[in-house]
């Protein structure tokens, strides 16, 4: 039996394939009647699954290739962050962003639009300037920024093939210090955010406001002060899960440290978040953000019994056509929640009906019960997304049944 991370998804795939060669890829994909990549498998919906044959990429020759001349690195597509980052580190580079965790695949991030935070931040895939994707007949085939097709392959949700490299743009390697403020009101979300290069803001929706800040400066940014709109710097390590071991996490407490060790809450040797716990997550337009928030506040009492905690992000506009963030400057309102899909699912309903007013785009990789015609209104260019499938996948290898759901042929 294979099973998500979470194991609240038991794929239906008949096998579970570890190719180590690309020749071996090939062999599978063109003799498969249907097949889907797994990443990490840290998604909770099921948008990794397939009836066929499901085949990870974590045996593939570990590449990552630097090319310091153009700014790139292309990285065979079953590594994950936290085999990458400390590789572009050494070589003096770094990537723009990180989710919260280092535990999951290049791939399978960028497929459903992965995040980190920070206001001028993008999504993780608008890193990537070319996907090395393998169709259905086995050949493979690059698409680059710049080509027609570019900003429907990257989050791509699995559809399009599978992808067995990626090519990242680079920056200079810089330091980050992350600090925890705790007791901030709701109101002054807007101005946390905008505070520094990342800030998640975590709350339980019980108290007035944000019990914690995580503000992630890049480290050549002036000290924030000990008290800050009436919060305080803690002065211990934090988890934003109410007792869950701080040692799990980056380090906090201004500790000075390299961007992929302090961008990621959570530290690659550790279970991320709780290990036991479902996630949700909807993405709004930024400047909705306070009625957002208010709106959420009014069901609070419904939130609080199934959450174990909420986190509130930042994400940067992008031209990826089913990015979440496709668009429009966004806010991620983020759950997670216990791992009882039968008390969640009321409460993500809930959830789903308050934030309805203002457009909310669900995270492909996590539990949501939006119909399928509201979500598919809420991607200007799925349609063109749709019509990208049905020319490189016609026979329908690479779908499944969320694909079919949500993007029908
Ligand atoms: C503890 C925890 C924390 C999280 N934090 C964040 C966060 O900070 N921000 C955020 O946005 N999300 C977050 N997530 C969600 C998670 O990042 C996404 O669901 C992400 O897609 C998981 O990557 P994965 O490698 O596990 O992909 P999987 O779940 O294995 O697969 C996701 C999709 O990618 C496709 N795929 C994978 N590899 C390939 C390939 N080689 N070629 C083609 N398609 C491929 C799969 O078919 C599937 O459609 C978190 C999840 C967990 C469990």
């Amino acid at each position: 039996m294979v099973t998500n991370w979470a194991g609240n998804v038991v794929f239906a795939a008949r096998a579970l394939h570890r190719p180590t060669s690309v020749a071996q890829l090939q062999e599978l994909v063109a003799g498969s009647e249907r097949i889907r990549a797994l990443g990490s498998g840290h998604s909770f919906s099921r948008i990794a699954d397939t009836t066929g044959d499901l085949v990870t990429l974590a045996g593939l020759p570990p590449v990552v290739d630097i090319d310091a001349a153009a700014g790139t690195a292309t990285i065979g597509a079953g590594l994950r962050y936290g085999e990458v980052t400390p590789r572009l580190h050494e070589a003096g580079f770094a990537l723009p962003n990180l989710g919260s965790l280092p535990h999951i695949a290049v791939a399978g991030a960028c497929a459903t639009g992965t995040h980190g935070s920070g206001n001028d931040n993008g999504a993780l895939a608008t890193a990537v300037s070319a996907v090395e994707l393998m169709g259905a007949d086995g050949e493979l085939r690059t698409v680059r920024r710049g080509d027609p097709d570019f900003a429907g392959s990257v989050v791509a949700l699995g559809g399009l093939g599978i992808v067995t490299a990626l090519t990242l743009d680079l920056q200079p390697a810089f330091g980050v210090r992350q600090w925890v403020y705790e007791g901030l009101a709701l109101g002054d979300a807007e101005e946390v955010l905008a505070s520094a290069y990342s800030v998640s803001l975590f709350t339980y929706w019980e108290g007035d406001g944000f019990e914690q800040a995580w503000v992630k400066q890049r480290d050549t940014d002036p000290e924030p002060p000990a008290r800050w709109l009436g919060a305080t710097r803690a002065d211990a390590q934090r988890h934003m899960v109410r007792g869950v071991d701080p040692g799990h996490c980056t380090p906090q407490l201004g500790e000075p440290g390299a961007w992929h060790e302090r961008l990621p809450h959570f530290r690659l040797a550790f279970t991320p978040s709780t290990g036991e716990e479902l996630q949700s997550e909807y993405f709004v337009p930024r400047a909705a953000l306070p009625d957002a928030l208010r709106a959420l506040d009014a069901i609070r009492d419904r939130i609080a019994q199934v959450l174990l905690v909420s986190e509130i992000r930042t994400v940067a506009a992008d031209d990826l056509w089913l990015s979440l963030a496709e668009g429009r400057d966004s806010a991620a309102l983020h759950f997670t929640w216990v791992p009882d899909a039968a008390a969640v699912l009321p409460v993500v309903a809930a959830v789903e009906a308050a934030v309805e007013p203002f457009a909310p785009r669900p995270h492909w990789g996590k539990v949501f019960g939006m119909s399928p015609a509201t979500v598919s209104g809420r991607w200007p260019r799925l349609p063109e997304f749709r019509k990208l499938l049905a020319e490189h996948d016609p026979a329908g290898k690479f779908r499944n049944e969320m694909l079919d759901r949500y993007v029908p042929a």
